[in-house]
C-alpha cells in the first residue's frame, strides 16, 4: 500500500485529490495538513479515515476530534511528513510558504506531487538538486505540466525542438492595459474556464500564472526559455504542445477539470475512469489560438526576464507578486497596480546568486518587505 500525505488539503487542489482518492484502495491517505480552516480539515479528515493531522495556524475555534493526533504551527505539516516518512507527498500549498513542505517531503524521501508551483519558481535549481540528493521524483500537477510530462513520456529528447502551454487568456483576454487598470475583484475572479483558488485565479487574469509556469517548465524539463512558448486558448481543451524535430506537434487535450492532472500525479503516471466529462470535440466546435499580448500583459515578459535572469530574481518576482496579489484582494491596490508593484521590486533589489534555501528566504523577505512598502504608498482611486 502506498502512503501519501497531502499538504494544502483544505484547498481545491486537495478536497479534488482526497475525492481522486476515496477510488483508489492501492493508495492510503496517512496525513493532512492544512494552514488556518480547522474544521474543513477535521471534516476531510473523518471522510477519509485519518488521523494524523497538522494546522499552521495556532488558534482555532472547533474541538479538535476523538482519536485525531494534531500538530499545530509553522512547521508543524514539515514534522508530520517528517514523522509520517510517506511515500509520497501532495504538495498542495499556495505560495512561497509552500517551499519548505517540498524540501521536508524530498529530505525524509518521499516524491512530490508539486501543485505548488512556487517551489520551482523561487527555488527550481535547488529543489532538482535537492530531489537528485534523496532519489526522488518531482511529478507535476499543474494540468499544462502534467500533460507536458506524459507527451514526453513517448518522445526521445533530441526529437522536441519546444514546448508550449497553453492559457485561457483569463477574464481579461483581449482587453487593453487601461481598460483593466480599475477592475473589481469580483471581475477578476471570474474566471472563463477554470474553477481554481483566489491567488491563482488573479494570477490569471494577468497572466503572471503562465509567467510562472514557463519558469516551472524550464526547471521540470530543462528546455531553455526561447524554447517554450505560450499560447492563448480560450477553450481551454489543449493543455499543452510539444513539437517535435520534424514539424509536427503532439497536444495533450480533455476537458479543463483538474482531477484529472491530479490522479495522474499522485497514482503513479497512470490512468483511470474518474469521472472527467468526456471530451466531445463535435460540441466544442472549434479550437482557437492567439498569441498572447505582451503589451496589455506586461506579466509575461517580466517573468521571462526575471526566469533568465535566474539567482534570486524568480523568488523576487514570486514574492512580490505574492504581496500584490494580496493587496489587490484585500481592496489595497487597483488591478493595474499589480505588475508594475513587481517590475518595481524586481528593478530595485539586487541579484543574489540564489545558491542556497537561506539566501533565497532572504531575496524573499526583502521583496515582500520593499512591496508592501510600495503598495502602502499607492491609494485605492488615486
Ligand atoms: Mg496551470
Amino acid at each position: 500500500m502506498k502512503r501519501i500525505v497531502i499538504a494544502g488539503v483544505t484547498g481545491s487542489i486537495g478536497t479534488q485529490a482526497v475525492e481522486v482518492l476515496a477510488g483508489n484502495d492501492a493508495i492510503a491517505i496517512v496525513g493532512m495538513g492544512a494552514g488556518r480552516r480547522a474544521g474543513e480539515l477535521f471534516d476531510l479528515a473523518a471522510q477519509a479515515g485519518v488521523t494524523e493531522l497538522a494546522l499552521a495556524a495556532e488558534r482555532f475555534a472547533e474541538q479538535v476530534p476523538d482519536g485525531v493526533t494534531l500538530r499545530v504551527g509553522v512547521g508543524s505539516i514539515e514534522a508530520l511528513i517528517s514523522e509520517l516518512k510517506p511515500d509520497l507527498v501532495l504538495n498542495a500549498l499556495v505560495g512561497y510558504a509552500g517551499l519548505s513542505v517540498t524540501r521536508s517531503a524530498l529530505e525524509s524521501g518521499a516524491d512530490v506531487a508539486l501543485a505548488n508551483k512556487e517551489s520551482l519558481v523561487a527555488a527550481g535549481h535547488l529543489v532538482k538538486e535537492l530531489a537528485a540528493e534523496n532519489g526522488c521524483e518531482i511529478i507535476p500537477v499543474d494540468s499544462e505540466h502534467a500533460s507536458l510530462a506524459q507527451l514526453l513520456e513517448g518522445v526521445a529528447p533530441n526529437e522536441v525542438s519546444s514546448l508550449t502551454l497553453t492559457a485561457s487568456g483569463g477574464p481579461f483576454r483581449g482587453w487593453t492595459a487601461e481598460r483593466m487598470a480599475n477592475v473589481t475583484v469580483e471581475e477578476a475572479l471570474n474566471h472563463p474556464t477554470w474553477a481554481m483558488g483566489g491567488k491563482i485565479t488573479i494570477d490569471s487574469a494577468t497572466m503572471m500564472n503562465k509567467g510562472l509556469e514557463l519558469i516551472e517548465a524550464h526547471h521540470l524539463f530543462g528546455f531553455p526559455y526561447e524554447d517554450l512558448n505560450v499560447l492563448v486558448h480560450p477553450q481551454s481543451i489543449v493543455h499543452a504542445l510539444v513539437e517535435l524535430a520534424d514539424g509536427m506537434q503532439l497536444a495533450h487535450m480533455g476537458m479543463p477539470d483538474m482531477k484529472a492532472p491530479i490522479a495522474w500525479a499522485v497514482e503513479g503516471r497512470t490512468r483511470r475512469n474518474i469521472g472527467v466529462a468526456p471530451l466531445g470535440l463535435a460540441a466544442v466546435g472549434s479550437l482557437t489560438f492567439e498569441e498572447p499580448d505582451l503589451t496589455a500583459f506586461a506579466a509575461l515578459p517580466l517573468a521571462i526576464a526575471a526566469g533568465s535572469r535566474g539567482g534570486s530574481a524568480p523568488a523576487v518576482l514570486n514574492a512580490a507578486n505574492e504581496v500584490a496579489v494580496t493587496a489587490f484582494l484585500e481592496g489595497r491596490i487597483p488591478f493595474g497596480e499589480i505588475i508594475p508593484l513587481v517590475a518595481g521590486s524586481l528593478g530595485q533589489l539586487e541579484d543574489l546568486p540564489g545558491s542556497t534555501f537561506a539566501e533565497l528566504d532572504e531575496a524573499d523577505s526583502a521583496a515582500r518587505a520593499l512591496t508592501a512598502e510600495a503598495a502602502n504608498a499607492i491609494e485605492v482611486g488615486a
